[in-house]
């Protein structure tokens, strides 16, 4: 199904980026943009006003941005795996950075765990386009190495049957340079049309890394930020080189919030460490009881405290979207923005940044920035959810919209320059 008309190539202002030249018109204008999904790892929104990146700023005057709600938990792979699902992490079961499954006993999901069945609670967007007949490929995207719908074979050896991937994909390497990663993205793009992707994925890790380690204000992050922005000029000036039409969503998966050691729950103080098994901890903490002590673990978590809010998973608030996933914790506690939970006070000062707060907290508003020949030129528009990014991206691949979806492409509508057919 084709939702968009062919591309017609307006040349105005900034888009002529995206624009094929017009000598050489004749072939391009005849295939769809290509998609490319950029993912900055823990860019907070408004490290676009801080007057130090300029390509990004030039693709957001040339198109639209907003402040990004990211999905609770404020996390990394719950959010990169809600952007390309379009399902919340209650829904599409990467609840957290790390947790357990009661249906996989012995098991726990890290970052580095590519098992499908940790997975396949929610289809991402390469799986539904490469069925479509659709090529995709990733330059790394949490998720993207996993064999979606495949089965693990335990015996003889570990490997697994079957399921799907991107016709291309790197398995997640950080010594592989932004600037590398850009290559990558641009050698896909000088392939024949033949077996060129028509979607594609990148994702940076600079600036969350610098944002967790000095702080989200602080002159290393800057550096970081202005980096990555001199990669997104890399890659506009490349494929503008190659004369390939694309939409650029540029996202980011959460904000950063200022952290210290002097803002931190010391969860012994609340509650005898032998009450429970603690999960995830941070800005939230996920809590097991342990053996016969549920009542005893509730009544020392339920009541009020300072700088943190308990519950059981049921009775999380609603606007959160969280607590009816079998792989959340019994009971869940959320610090207020800046403050930590740990198991007890830390034996050393420090300071730094955080994210998994709250996803209405301004500091966890997360980038978003879109502009090429799809997009008006619209500047900045109202807070959306990250859940209608999926939505988005299957508009732009002529993919029918998903009725299973926790988002939906109304924030968008109004600014496309091909209305949809249906
Ligand atoms: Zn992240």
């Amino acid at each position: 199904m084709k939702t968009f008309a062919p591309l017609l190539a307006p040349v105005l202002g900034a888009l002529a980026l995206f624009s094929t030249p017009t000598s050489a018109k004749s072939a391009e204008e005849k295939s769809d943009p290509v998609v490319i999904l950029v993912s900055i790892d823990g860019f907070r929104e408004d490290y676009l006003d801080r007057g130090i990146t300029p390509h990004l700023s030039a693709l957001a005057a040339s198109g639209v941005s907003a402040a990004m709600r990211p999905s609770f938990p404020s996390k990394t792979f719950p959010n990169h795996w809600a952007l390309v699902t379009g399902k919340v992490p209650d829904r599409n079961g990467i609840i957290a950075n790390a947790f357990e499954d009661p249906a996989h006993p012995g098991e726990k999901f890290t970052m580095a765990s590519d098992e499908p069945y940790w997975w396949d609670e929610a289809e991402p967007i390469w799986v539904t386009a490469e069925k479509a007949g659709i090529r995709t490929a990733t330059m790394f995207w949490p998720g993207s190495n996993v064999a979606w719908g495949g089965t693990l074979v335990k015996e003889p050896w570990k490997t697994i049957e079957g399921g799907t991937r991107p016709s291309d994909w790197q398995q997640f390497n950080g010594a592989v340079s932004p600037s590398q990663r850009v290559d990558a993205v641009l050698d896909w793009m000088r392939r024949p049309a033949a077996n060129r992707p028509r979607l594609v994925t990148l994702y940076f890790d600079q600036v969350d890394t610098a944002g967790h380690r000095y702080g989200p204000v602080d002159a290393h992050t800057d550096a970081a930020i202005a980096d990555v922005d001199a990669d997104i000029g890399k890659l506009v000036a490349g494929l503008r080189e190659l004369g390939r039409a694309t939409d650029l969503i540029v996202v980011a998966d959460h904000g950063m919030a200022a952290v210290s050691s002097e803002r931190t729950i010391a969860l012994d103080t609340v509650a005898a460490p032998s009450l429970y098994k603690l999960g995830d901890a941070g800005p939230f903490a996920a809590i097991t009881p342990t053996d016969g002590n549920e009542q005893a673990l509730a009544a020392a978590l339920l009541k009020p405290h300072d700088h943190m809010q308990c519950w059981r998973k049921q009775d999380i608030p609603a606007r959160l979207h969280y607590g009816s996933n079998p792989r959340i914790a019994p009971f869940f506690c959320l610090a207020e923005t800046g403050w930590q939970i740990a198991t007890k006070r830390p034996d050393k000062a420090s300071t730094g940044g955080a994210h998994g707060y709250d996803n209405a907290a301004p500091e966890m508003a997360a980038l978003f920035v879109a502009s090429g020949p799809d997009f008006m030129k619209r500047g900045k528009l109202p807070a959306f959810d990250n859940v209608d990014v999926a939505p988005l991206l299957r508009g732009l691949l002529g993919l029918p919209q998903s009725s299973d979806s926790d988002g939906n492409d109304a924030p968008f509508r109004d600014v496309m320059k091909h209305p949809r057919k249906d």
